[in-house]
């Protein structure tokens, strides 16, 4: 059954650049190809000892059979001295014949006279003086021919006839026999290599099942151990498991260099803004040039500012630094304080709410954080004046909350990496509507953080869709 099992199937097959395939395939093929030729050699060895033996006992009567007739020709004519000895060294399995100088059958076999067997013999004028193997109808011969001369008198060719059908057949039955033997051996064979190959290559593919799951916050925590792995295989993991450390050490100063940036440029920046700000109030004598400066300067360093703070939330989330404020909330009241935010936006956003109360555990603001974030998205990304559709609904044990939109869409290869930090499928567009491309990544981390889950679903120039899941109360 372990054969069966480890045999690779048509899936794994298909997959010929694999190690496992290859061994096996390349094993195996050589295998057959040694058993094949081992078979073909022993084959012709036995051939030839079966044919050797009978064209010796035919060398043997052709040597004998002169003297023979001499010795009966002593007492009858040289004729009848023929067809006796002819008659004493027959049976069932060897025939002989004479036929004179002019091709008269002198004498023969009893068989051959009765026409019982070895009719096409008698026909035959090419057998050579050298015994030769010949398949005539559907038996085996071993025949042969010499010239008979007894005192002095040339009584024409003296020819015999070995019937080796019967060995010949007992040679095929073992040949058969021998065949699916090795059959048999072959598929034994391939299927204690594929399973040998696949445990020796365990180790491999259990180090490749611990490396696929790596993020870069679990760099660090990461043990390839491999008992009982092939020394080659446990010095590529040691390597591995340096460069994996190296790694995490790198991404953890990275990551602190981020935070520690972020909030030491937050604060001046926040001074600057509030300068700016304070400044624009109360600057009744500033022409509108100087205005329009101020507040472009006052809505980048906003932006600024606000991107230092996703940032730094982002730093945090990873360092597990991330402290959620969790209460029950109800989903329908908090979406409806939304609905209250919203007015300003160039695009109206409904909301609709179902009659019963969807209660999920959550921090408040950061529920509110990730709506408006993902609304603001959609007025982004929005060209027409449709309305952007809130939807809140309870399906079995989970809070369903959609943000929808008609807006420009996301084509299918971006969709994977839009959570990514700082990935914006339209660098330009992104840049023009005041895109971080920090936003869907914060949004992510916190739903996850909060115990959910987002998806989306788009359509290029049709409209996307974020989908929230949480598991209700
Ligand atoms: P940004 O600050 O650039 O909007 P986000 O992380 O919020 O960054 O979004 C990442 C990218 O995903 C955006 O640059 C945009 O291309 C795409 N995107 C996000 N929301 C939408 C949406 N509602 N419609 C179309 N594209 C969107």
């Amino acid at each position: 059954m372990f054969l069966i099992k480890s045999l690779p199937n048509v899936k794994q097959l298909s997959n010929l650049a694999s190690l496992r395939v290859r061994l096996t395939l390349g094993i195996a093929s050589m295998s057959i190809l040694g058993l094949g030729v081992v078979g073909m050699g022993v084959c012709w060895q036995m051939q030839n000892i079966l044919v050797v033996a009978h064209k010796n006992n035919t060398h043997y009567i052709a040597d004998r059979f002169p003297s023979d007739v001499e010795i009966y020709s002593d007492m009858v004519s040289l004729e009848e001295g023929t067809q006796k000895a002819i008659d004493n060294l027959s049976n069932s399995q060897t025939l002989l014949w004479v036929r004179d100088t002019q091709g008269e059958l002198t004498a023969q076999s009893e068989a051959l006279k009765m026409g019982m067997r070895g009719k096409n013999l008698l026909s035959l004028t090419d057998i050579a003086s050298q015994p030769e193997f010949r398949k005539i109808g559907d038996r085996y011969w071993v025949l042969c021919s010499t010239r008979l001369v007894v005192k002095g008198v040339d009584l024409g060719d003296f020819h015999i006839a070995q019937d080796i059908t019967k060995d010949q057949m007992m040679f095929w039955g073992v040949m058969r026999s021998l065949l699916m033997v090795s059959i048999i051996a072959t598929i034994l064979m391939t299927g204690s290599i594929a399973w040998y190959i696949q445990t020796a290559l365990q180790p491999l593919k259990r180090m490749s099942k611990t490396t696929k799951d790596i993020s870069p916050e679990t760099l660090g925590q990461v043990q390839l151990e491999l008992e009982n792995a092939p020394s080659e295989v446990k010095e590529l993991a040691n390597t591995l498991q340096t460069t994996l450390t190296r790694l995490s050490n790198a991404w953890e100063d990275q990551r602190q260099l981020v935070s520690n940036v972020s909030h030491e440029l937050r604060t001046p920046l926040t001074v600057v803004s509030g300068y700016l700000q304070s400044t624009l109030r109360r600057g009744n004598n500033l022409t509108d040039i100087q205005k329009e400066a101020l507040e472009t300067a006052s809505s980048e360093a906003d932006r600024t500012i606000q991107l230092l703070q996703d940032l730094l939330d982002l730093a945090r989330a990873e360092n597990g630094r991330m402290y959620f404020h969790l209460e029950t909330i109800v989903l329908n009241e908090l979406l409806g304080e939304i609905e209250g935010m919203v007015h300003q936006y160039p695009i109206p956003v409904e909301i609709s709410l179902p009659n019963e109360s969807v209660k999920i555990k959550g921090d408040k603001n950061r529920l509110k954080q990730v709506f408006l974030n993902l609304i603001d998205n959609a007025v982004k990304y929005s060209h027409s004046p449709e309305p952007i559709v809130i939807q809140l609904s309870q399906e079995k044990q989970q809070a369903n909350i959609q943000v929808c939109d008609r807006g420009v869409g996301i084509p299918l290869a971006h969709q994977t990496r839009i959570f990514e930090r700082f990935y914006r499928v339209d660098e330009a567009r992104s840049r023009n509507v005041g895109g971080t491309g920090l936003g869907l990544s914060i949004v992510k981390t916190l739903v996850e953080g909060m115990g959910g889950t987002i998806k989306v679903i788009s359509k290029p120039n049709q409209g996307t869709t974020f989908t929230i899941l949480f598991p209700v109360l």
